[in-house]
């Protein structure tokens, strides 16, 4: 009650809580991918049940755009199962879908893989307004999810957006295994880029068969509510994003997540693969609740600076793991602390 008191105090102080952001999540190209996360079912080495698609077209792309833009959202996020980003044929067309999308007053977000500074200036040239590029897990816990790169690799990328003029939408997943620890210190490393990603997306696990994770139990809905409280606590402007898993949480879960600050939804059926609430039914729980969804370019407070005293994220190997302002924790302590982090 008290994480959650403290949540909604600080979304109520940086944001207004009955406005909840709408995007769409559209697949431009689907499957096959070289990667090997752990929880993805578009990873070419695992045998799921996905129906690979070469990239889009622009027509089509704008289609879907006119679509999404009419039940309600604000904002399409365009994603190719590429594990990065090559100049060429295919990054033009990204980039003429992206200036497609923009003339319709849309934002635009991509989540394309791993990115070079030329390529996140081309695509700020485009009109991109946002690069996703999550974290997913902490620094430790991510070569048990993915070993085709390193979690060094998307920091480099978030540091190659930042340098163009396009936001930062960061963040991760829930449910994969990881300790309480490994969300703290997800939160931790998002919390310690600067400035903080204007965007975080958290995500509960979607087990699917065919991927390492299939016989993942489901998180409860209270450890959802927990980490979009926590995560609203360290990020104070950032917009915090209910994403994947939605389908397994009743209306009660999401209003909790809303309350606790989660300020944002992806809509539409799908999400890239996965299943998603249909957007009638995220309308009809928008009016239940009293919220609206946000006209796209809406100015939004700008996200926090970490000041040099503030710096709590070090890479690995270095001691302490976690700081805050006046205040220490060692891995050791956490681990006694371990089933009390989130507070
Ligand atoms: S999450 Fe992205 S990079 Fe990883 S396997 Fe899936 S499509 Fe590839």
């Amino acid at each position: 009650m008290d994480l959650l008191y403290e949540a909604a105090t600080v979304h109520r102080l940086h944001h207004d809580p009955n406005t909840v952001q709408v995007s769409t999540l559209l697949s431009i190209k689907t499957g096959g991918c070289p990667e090997d996360c752990g929880y993805c079912p578009q990873a070419a080495r695992y045998h799921t049940n996905i129906e690979g698609n070469d990239l889009m077209g622009v027509p089509q792309v704008k289609a879907q755009a006119l679509r999404a833009k009419a039940a309600g959202s604000s904002r399409v996020c365009m994603g190719a199962a590429w594990r990065n980003v090559k100049d060429g044929p295919e990054f033009e067309q990204v980039l003429e879908m992206v200036r497609t999308i923009n003339k319709l007053d849309m934002e635009v977000c991509c989540t394309l893989g791993m990115l070079t500074e030329n390529q996140a200036k081309r695509l700020a040239e485009a009109g991109l307004y946002a690069y996703n590029h999550n974290l997913d897990t902490s620094e430790d816990y991510y070569k048990d999810v993915i070993s085709t790169r390193a979690f060094e690799d998307r920091l480099e990328t978030i540091d190659n957006v930042r340098k163009s003029n396009v936001t930062v939408c960061s963040g991760g997943i829930i449910g994969m295994g990881e300790a309480l620890e490994d969300r703290a210190g997800m939160l931790v490393a998002l919390a310690s880029l600067n400035p903080q990603p204007e965007s975080v997306p958290i995500n509960a696990l979607v087990a699917v068969e065919g991927t390492p994770m299939a016989d993942m139990e489901p998180i409860p809905i209270w450890q959802m509510i927990r980490m979009v409280a926590t995560t609203r606590i360290v990020m104070p402007q950032t917009q915090v994003r209910l994403s994947a898993g939605r389908t397994e949480m009743s209306r009660e879960g999401q209003a909790m997540c809303f309350f606790a600050g989660a300020n944002s939804i992806f809509a539409g059926d799908k999400l890239l693969t996965t299943p998603n609430p249909d957007v009638n039914e995220d309308m009809d729980m928008f009016k239940l609740l009293g919220l609206t969804p946000q006209k796209p370019f809406t100015k939004i407070s700008q996200p926090k600076t970490v000041e040099a005293s503030e710096s709590a994220y070090q890479p690995l190997g270095e001691k302490p793991r976690w700081t805050r302002p006046g205040h220490t924790i060692t891995r050791n302590e956490a681990a006694k602390k371990k089933g009390n982090l989130a507070n």
